[in-house]
């Protein structure tokens, strides 16, 4: 058989199924692999050998005893380090959480463990999900397979890295304003931010709660839509979480893959143009948008207005929830405590353990979220934010009157050198200029590998309507047949 760490995730289920591999093997030569390329790569912060190859166990066992076995049974997969796992640790990819064990589990992992995953353990990110590079990890830097030396994007760097260097088929982002996607997009990998809502936030540590949506990392996208299958759907334990019927994001990838868009119209974001991607990535978008036609599509020029105040106004909305969700980090109820000598008063103990543990970028949102929900400030920031997201929103109706999704570049830029963005933080905050739009809207959106620009790769982003996840899964299955697969260089 070939080599298991190259299989998608439906072809690893296919030989569980019919017992041409066992679960255990899949699992164990996935931990070889990562025990192989990770000292190279970093993609994991914590490998759970013992608990992945015990879930494998079980399938196995499930399998024997005739037991019925879900579509993705016995599958490997590795979870962004912000989603809680029983027991196992969980640090954000910060000091501030380091050596936590969560007493529970988050609600899309009880949904992997229900349905026969096998969690391998715990991919790096930059600290509580804030940044573009994975280089704000309190762990160290996570490094692109396709070239060592350029960043994986962020913050769910990890995530994605480890599916380009083989060391999983699957993997769990999470995506505020292009975590997924954007990870996804420079490396080469498919990431899918579903509807706001469609995947619970129960046992995601929060970042910024009305933005925040976990989601599917994969090497294709019906691997993608599998496992979107399987962590989406209503939950009880969030509040945000839509009590409604899950799309049929499986049938619409096959439907797609079948490679024929007639009747589907493309919306291209006219404001999007002027907003500066590398000539590369433009010529990359626009090839994409040729074999889109090819494939029946017809596109469509849309104008959307206020996209170009995305950016600011993300970059008050998520710190200002940032600022609130991370006050719960004071060394009283979790991980680090520093100071704590008997002689200090308790505020002086929180304080040192902030300043201790929380690295940078995170002090600087602290900050910023701070100010701008501060007194006298709110209405002219926080509340004028609002203003533009409803706009926004607004867009985003206005132009899905006219197409059935927007198509974009991923990301402006291919994976830059490591080191070069993170002395600015507005040169490192761009890397989202596309995604974030909609994640003010809410909607889902997803990267699909497109082409490559100076041997490096671009994602073409897919925007749709929210609770209209399949139609994306559907134009992205169709760009996958057109393209030829983008192959990372061996490690
Ligand atoms: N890069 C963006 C930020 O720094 C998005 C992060 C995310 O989606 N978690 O906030």
């Amino acid at each position: 058989m070939t080599d298991v760490t190259r299989m998608t995730a439906t072809a690893i289920a296919a030989a569980i199924a019919s017992g041409e591999t066992s679960a255990v093997d899949v699992a164990r030569a996935h931990l070889d692999r990562i025990a192989a390329v990770d000292d190279r790569v970093h993609a994991f912060l914590h490998v759970d050998t013992e608990g992945a190859l015990a879930a494998a166990g079980k399938v196995d066992a499930a399998r024997a005893a005739g037991e019925p076995l879900g579509p993705l049974a016995g599958v490997p997969v590795a979870v962004k380090d912000v989603v809680t796992t029983k027991g196992v640790p969980s640090t954000a990819g910060s000091k501030i959480l380091e050596g936590w064990k969560p007493p529970y589990d988050a609600t899309i992992v009880s949904r992997m463990k229900d349905a026969g995953l096998v969690i391998l353990g715990k991919t790096n990110m930059d600290e509580f999900a804030m940044g573009s590079s994975t280089e704000w990890s309190a762990y160290g830097p996570t490094f692109n397979p396709w070239d060592l030396t350029r960043i994986p994007g962020g913050s769910g760097g990890g995530s994605s890295a480890a599916l380009a260097a083989y060391e999983a088929p699957l993997a769990i982002g999470t995506d505020t304003g292009g975590s997924i996607r954007q990870p996804g997009a420079v490396t080469g990998t498919v990431g899918a931010k579903p509807t706001y809502g469609g995947t619970s936030r129960y046992g995601l540590i929060a970042f910024s709660s009305s933005l925040d949506t976990p989601g599917p990392c994969a090497r294709s996208v019906e691997d993608a839509a599998l496992l979107h299958a399987v962590i989406a759907g209503h939950d009880p334990r969030d509040s945000t979480s839509i009590p409604a019927a899950v799309p049929d994001v499986v049938g619409a990838a096959r439907l797609g893959a079948t490679g024929d868009l007639s009747g589907v119209r493309l919306g291209v974001v006219r404001e999007f143009a002027g907003e500066g991607a590398e000539p590369g990535v433009m010529a990359v978008f626009r090839e994409s948008l040729e074999a889109l036609v090819k494939l029946g599509a017809e596109v469509v020029e849309v104008s959307c207005p206020h996209f170009q105040y995305a950016l600011p106004a993300y970059y008050l909305i998520a710190p200002s929830e940032c600022s609130s969700n991370l006050a719960r980090f004071d060394g009283v109820r979790y991980g680090l405590r520093v100071g704590d000598d008997g002689n200090r008063a308790l505020e002086e103990v929180m304080s040192v353990t902030r300043e201790a543990g929380f690295g940078p970028e995170v002090k600087r949102r602290i900050m910023i979220g701070t100010y701008a929900l501060s007194s006298g400030y709110y209405d002219a920031y926080y509340g004028q934010a609002q203003k533009v997201r409803t706009l926004i929103s607004r867009d985003f109706a206005a132009a899905f009157e006219r197409v059935d999704v927007l198509v974009s570049p991923t990301t402006p830029f291919v994976a830059f050198e490591l080191g070069s963005r993170t002395a600015d933080p507005y040169q490192m905050y761009l890397a989202d200029l596309f995604t974030i739009p909609s994640n003010l809207y809410g909607g889902p959106a997803i990267s699909v590998p497109a082409g490559l620009s100076a041997g490096l790769p671009v994602g073409l982003q897919v925007m749709a309507p929210t609770l209209a996840d399949d139609r994306m899964y559907r134009v992205a299955a169709a760009l996958e047949t057109a393209v030829p697969p983008l192959t990372p260089p061996a490690l």
